[in-house]
């Protein structure tokens, strides 16, 4: 695994990165991460950045205190802050004769099928015409329940939309470590993550969140989604001047390895969906008929819970309520409730129209 390999590389720098506790911009260092931009850039490598720093560079503008803004306030100050976060990378890019362009996207940007696909083709033709994508979450209409909320994520959905060979969280630590390394002496570096379950099982990420923007939480749930999409994952620190260079240099981070997945893409944005909309459990039965590759009947549904439409992500629980496959909905929540535990014959009659007799179709369903 060798960035110098990957085609194209997603890069997610955090607001501290680029505003220091003095509420400074750190514009030199925003200009050696420019330098190695333009290397990558020149070797035909492809890039993608997502970026904080709206809210922190709006409350900069505005005299606020990030700490004391309600949501609705804080969609204000990003609407403020994004344009502030897009004239610094302009005016430091244009320096190295770089060409940026802003998305900003939603939770349902890359959670719908369609419209995934729309920001994927955005991303190709800007990669065609050589410019490189700035993105960040839509902040501004982003409320509570539809909102990425760190920014880890969502650069791992982009990777995964973009088919990136590798995306890199730049945090502000070297990457992940096996005890908090501020208050452990023996805290040692984990170089490489081949199987995050397996080899991470020891390690108790909750008790080394502290550090790290989005905490480590974030980081390894980003690192799931990109294990599925076959893409590499960096943790890298991010302080050091011309970081990327860094990490060519020297590899003091933690790379997650791609799992060798022969799911079709569609699949594989099916596994990673952010925010399944309910649950369904299942019974033994057609557990059973899940793991033969069928589809999920009506028949075998227990129970069902949250509120879903038609073509929603839904997780797939057994009886124990451990989850086992992913898929998307052909009913809504209100519908399964009517027709579970009925034979697929019955349907017509409960819901007193023609409809599917399969509840998740085995092309819309992936088994975890
Ligand atoms: N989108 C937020 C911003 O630009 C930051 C989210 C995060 O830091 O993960 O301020």
């Amino acid at each position: 695994m060798y960035l110098k390999n990957s085609k194209i590389i997603v890069i997610k720098i955090g607001s501290s990165l680029l505003v220091d506790e003095n509420k400074k911009i750190r514009k030199k260092w925003l200009s050696s991460f420019a330098k190695d931009i333009k290397k990558l850039k020149d070797k035909n490598q492809k890039i993608v950045i997502v970026s904080s720093g709206a809210i922190a560079l709006g409350c900069k503008k505005m005299n606020f205190n990030k700490k004391n803004i309600k949501l609705d306030k804080s969609q204000a100050i990003a609407s403020i802050g994004q344009i502030e976060l897009m004239n610094l990378f302009s005016q430091t890019f244009s320096k190295f004769k770089l060409n940026i362009s802003q998305i900003l996207l939603t939770l349902e940007d890359t959670e719908e099928r369609r419209r995934s696909l729309n920001a994927k083709r955005t991303f190709e033709n800007l990669f065609e015409l050589g410019f490189i994508p700035v993105v960040n979450e839509n902040d501004t209409i982003a409320t509570t329940e539809i909102k990425y909320g760190d920014n880890d994520r969502l650069a791992s959905r982009v990777a995964q939309i973009t088919n990136a060979d590798t995306l890199i969280l730049l945090s502000d630590v070297d990457g992940l470590f096996t005890k908090n390394p501020k208050v452990n002496k023996d805290a040692k570096l984990i170089k490489i993550v081949n199987d995050i379950n397996k080899d991470l099982k020891e390690i108790n990420i909750k008790g080394i969140n502290e550090y790290g923007s989005g905490g480590m939480q974030t980081k390894i749930e980003a690192a799931k989604i990109c294990q599925l999409a076959g893409s590499s994952m960096i943790i890298a620190n991010g302080l050091y001047s011309n970081p990327i260079s860094k990490i060519i240099e020297k590899n003091n981070c933690t790379w997650f390895s791609p799992k060798v997945s022969k799911l079709h893409a569609r699949k594989k944005w099916i596994i990673s969906s952010i925010a399944p909309k309910g649950n369904i459990v299942i019974d033994d039965g057609a557990k059973k008929a899940l793991k033969l590759g069928k589809s999920l009947l009506a028949a075998g549904i227990k129970n069902v819970s949250g509120r879903f439409n038609k073509g929603d992500h839904i997780k797939v629980l057994d009886k124990k309520n451990n989850e086992c496959a992913r898929g998307l909905s052909s009913f809504s929540s209100d519908e399964v409730k009517k027709i579970m535990g009925h034979h697929s014959n019955e349907i017509q009659k409960l819901l007193g129209y023609v409809a599917k007799s399969e509840v998740i179709h085995k092309d819309d369903m992936v088994e975890v």
